[in-house]
């Protein structure tokens, strides 16, 4: 059987992070290996064997980093590591100035790799870290003295932090309104069917019991774009949506399933109360009148009502049952309410 991936349905970021870190994993092991060889020959044992050790973690990390679920734990794991052994290297007093190179380059991976939030914090707590480390083996005596190196130095990691920092900001945005539109209707901005199944999959889950489910299709829709053409049908399906945000409640979720077609989601409705609901929204869509242009438009709905008090019900038999309800409707002479 084929396994799904472990970045179905994880946020967008996930797919990235993972590729991030596998190539972060495989530099990691490269230039750790060349590290090992260098601090042999440095005689610096200690810490040969500390990149060793790093070196073997990150090669064994790489094929559980692939399938892992728990992908966030290890970004941290690997940060942690990397941060360690980098931390032994800049307190060592026998390695040179130019490992501190390295403190530039960790907000980036920290934020790359968990996000604005935490890889700012992490990274910020590393910095302090790392500065107070040299100031400890080099004074500040060195500082006073360069001037122009510590500034440059300075720039440079301030740089790379409010770069990351920034990037990742705009990438979280952009990706919260990725997925705001992937679940919106754009024509009427109500949610869409893939949001429908995800507040159907809350309420069952949360047990909101009884559950109710409304379809609504509009009564012979395609007259009105024939006769005033597609502007004026998109209007009114605006004014619809408006109408089904008005009439429900806060908990029930009005959605678009597609073309003149709505559903609303009742979570802890029965089925008296649903068709109570059901014959007020018939009722007032029957009074609205549509002004679009010079035109005003009278239109009717049909509607049919399906509920469950079945734990662990699932949305498609529910739609199912309440199509049927609404062809029912359609068939005994449209603009009523079957349940
Ligand atoms: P019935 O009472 O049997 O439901 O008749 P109907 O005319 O409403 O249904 P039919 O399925 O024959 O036509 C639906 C029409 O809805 C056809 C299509 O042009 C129109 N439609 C679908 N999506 C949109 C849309 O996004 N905008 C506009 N303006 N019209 C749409
Ligand atoms: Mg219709
Ligand atoms: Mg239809």
């Amino acid at each position: 059987m084929n396994r799904a991936s472990p970045d179905q349905g994880m946020p967008l970021s996930h797919q990235h992070r993972r590729q991030l870190l596998r190539l972060l994993l495989a530099f990691t092991a490269f230039f750790g290996a060349i590290f090992v060889v260098v601090n042999f020959f440095a005689e610096r044992y200690w810490l040969m064997t500390i990149e060793a050790a790093l070196v073997l973690l990150v090669l064994l990390m790489l094929p559980i980093v692939q399938g892992t679920y728990h992908l966030r734990r290890w970004c941290l794991f690997y940060l942690v590591s990397l941060y360690a052994a980098t931390i032994y290297a800049l307190a060592s007093p026998t390695t040179s100035i130019t490992v501190f190179s390295w403190v530039m380059v960790m907000p980036i991976t920290a934020h790359l790799l968990l996000g604005r939030r935490w890889g700012g914090l992490f990274s910020a707590f590393y910095l302090a870290v790392a500065g107070g480390l040299f100031l400890w083996r080099f004074g500040t005596a060195l500082v006073v003295s360069s001037p122009g190196a510590t500034a440059n130095v300075l720039a440079v990691t301030a740089w790379g932090y409010m770069f990351s920092h920034f990037y990742e900001a705009r990438r979280e945005s952009a990706e919260r309104e990725l997925s705001q539109q992937a679940l919106t209707d754009p024509l009427t901005g109500l949610p869409n069917r893939a949001q429908l199944e995800q507040a159907f999959q809350r309420a069952a889950g949360e047990g909101a019991l009884p559950l109710s489910l409304l379809m609504l299709d509009l009564d012979y829709f395609k007259r009105i774009n024939d006769a005033h053409g597609h502007a004026t049908g998109d209007a009114v399906l605006r004014r619809i949506a408006e109408t089904l945000r008005e009439q429900t409640r806060q908990q029930d979720v009005a959605c678009r399933l597609g073309g003149e077609e709505f559903c609303v989601l009742l979570p802890r409705t029965d089925v008296s109360q649903a068709r109570h609901l059901a014959e007020r929204l018939r009722a007032v869509i029957e009074a609205l009148r549509c002004h679009h242009n010079d035109a005003v438009l009278a239109l009717t709905a049909s509607i049919g009502v399906a509920c469950t008090t079945t734990p662990g019900e699932q949305l498609d038999p529910m739609l199912h049952i309440a199509d049927k309800k609404l062809y029912e409707a359609k068939f005994g002479g449209r603009n009523r309410v079957v349940y």
